[in-house]
Parts: C-alpha cells; structure tokens; sequence
C-alpha cells in the first residue's frame, strides 16, 4: 500500500485523512499547539520537523510516496516547508487550498496585510474589537490598548492580554450566523478582526457583521507556494485517484 503523509490541522485535512485511509497508509501531522485536538480517525504524528531538511528527511525515512499539505491557509512556513521537501526528496507535492472569501455587497471590508496592521485599522478612538484570530496573533493588539477587546480562541490566551479591557471566549468552531450575530449585539461590538480563512465554518461572523453593518479588518492571506493543487477534499481524492502515477513513475 502507498504512503501518504497529510500535513493537517484542518477540517478538510481530517476528512481527507478519512477518504483516503481506505486504499493508502495515512498519516496525519499536526503541529501540536491545540492541546486537545479533536480525534481524526487514523494514525497522527505531532510536532514539527525541524524546517524543510527535517521534513525531507522524514519523507525519506518512512518511504512516504505522496505528501500532501492540507494546512490552514496561514500557515504559510510549513507549506513553503513542504514544497521544498517534495523539491529535495522528489516526493510529489499535491495542495489543498480552501478559496478565500470575497468581499459581497454590504460588507465592510477594511483589508490589511498582517495583523500589526490591523491594530493601526482600529484607529485611535477606543472601539469594541472582536479578535477571531489564533492565540499567537492577539499578543499584538497589546499595542492598542485604549479599546475594548473580545478575544475567542480554542485553547486560553497565556499570558492575558496587557491591556485594562478584555473578554476571553473558549470556543471551537463551526459557528453559526445566528449566534455570531447575538454574540456581536451582546458584546457591542463595533469591528471584527478576522483572518480570510475561508470555508462555511468561520464565515457565520462576517455574515453576522455584514447584517449588523459592522467593519471587519480583515488580514489577507500569505503567499504559498505553488504546486499542484485543488480546492476541496473531493477534487483532492480525484486528483490522487487519477494521478498517483509520479509514485507509479517512480517505481514504488
Ligand atoms: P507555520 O507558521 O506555517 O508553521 C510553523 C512551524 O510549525 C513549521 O515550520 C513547523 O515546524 C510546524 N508545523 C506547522 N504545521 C505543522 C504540521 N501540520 N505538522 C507538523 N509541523 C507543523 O504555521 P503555524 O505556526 O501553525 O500557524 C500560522 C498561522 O496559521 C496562524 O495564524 C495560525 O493561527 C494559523 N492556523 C494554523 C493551524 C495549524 O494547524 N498549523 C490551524 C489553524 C490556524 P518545523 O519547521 O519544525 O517542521
């Protein structure tokens, strides 16, 4: 049976571990920063590898036959990381790239590059910020501490935030718009600070803030590297179906 090594800590990453299990050898890698991650249902390694050499070198080690990185579209080290193990090994490279979203009438974008930019977007006059960002970003709206901040994250933000105001949320996705919405009018939240994540899991908040008229500052995406990719896990799985011949090619 081929090996495949699944670059994850997504939602698509998981199910695709789930599809393709059946006919391959699967192994799912996690970074390891959720300290609970949800189960994904077929062998996972965690942890990084130590840059593109330590990746190559484990692809060489276990023999993997495909490596594919399914990971969030931030994550932009590891997916540079990837594509250059797949150059040192020879080891195909296949990606799965979630669309980004795009802004629709009614919405009101402010697009920025990084998140230290999105701090200068919220402006001088204090605000009331909702930061659906990952624990690693937040640290940088220290900042800015005139505003108010409604931090949610999956695991807690440590250190607390040095700033007088601030709420903390544990939670994990999928949220729907209805609760997004409430959880804005609660808070009185006048801008969201979100990451262009794409896919239908995250997007009940910028639903909830196009219906409420409420600004998002919105990070762009990093740039990644190219290589051959699809959009969904299914066009994924048929793209292996119909193309694990560089594996054929090589002979293994
Ligand atoms: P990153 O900056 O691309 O990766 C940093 C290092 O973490 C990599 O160089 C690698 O270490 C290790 N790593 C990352 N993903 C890995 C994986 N799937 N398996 C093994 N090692 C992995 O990514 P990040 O620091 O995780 O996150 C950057 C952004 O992505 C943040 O905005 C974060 O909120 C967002 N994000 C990431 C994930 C995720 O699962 N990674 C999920 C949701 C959101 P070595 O160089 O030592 O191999």
């Amino acid at each position: 049976m081929k090996k495949i090594l699944i670059l994850g800590g997504t939602t698509e990453a998981r199910q695709l571990a789930g599809k393709l299990v059946e006919d391959f050898l699967v192994t799912l890698s996690l970074a390891g920063r959720t300290e609970s991650p949800v189960a994904q249902g077929v062998p996972v390694r965690s942890g990084g590898f130590g840059g593109a050499d330590g990746l190559a070198a484990y692809l060489k080690e276990t023999r993997t036959d495909l490596l594919i990185d399914a990971t969030h579209p931030y994550a932009a080290r590891i997916s540079a990381n990837a594509a250059q193990a797949s150059r040192l090994t020879g080891v195909p490279i296949l990606a799965l790239r979630r669309p980004g979203w795009k802004p629709v009438d009614g919405d009101r974008w402010t697009q920025v590059d990084t998140t230290g930019d999105a701090v200068h977007a919220l402006g001088s006059p204090p605000r009331r910020a909702f930061l659906a960002l990952g624990r690693q970003e937040v640290a940088a709206f220290e900042a800015a501490p005139q505003h108010h901040y409604l931090v949610r994250s999956v695991d807690p933000v440590e250190p607390k935030l040095a700033v007088p105001d601030a709420t903390y949320l544990l939670a994990r996705g999928p949220f729907r718009e209805a609760d997004e919405r409430a959880l804005l009018e609660e808070h009185r939240i006048d801008v969201v600070v979100s990451k262009n994540s794409g896919g239908e899991a995250t997007y009940g908040k910028i639903a909830a803030a196009r219906a409420l008229g409420i600004e998002v500052v919105m990070v762009r995406r990093p740039i990644l590297p190219e290589v051959p990719s699809a959009e969904t896990v299914e066009a994924l799985a048929a793209m292996i179906d119909h193309g694990l011949d560089p594996v054929a090619e090589r002979g293994v």
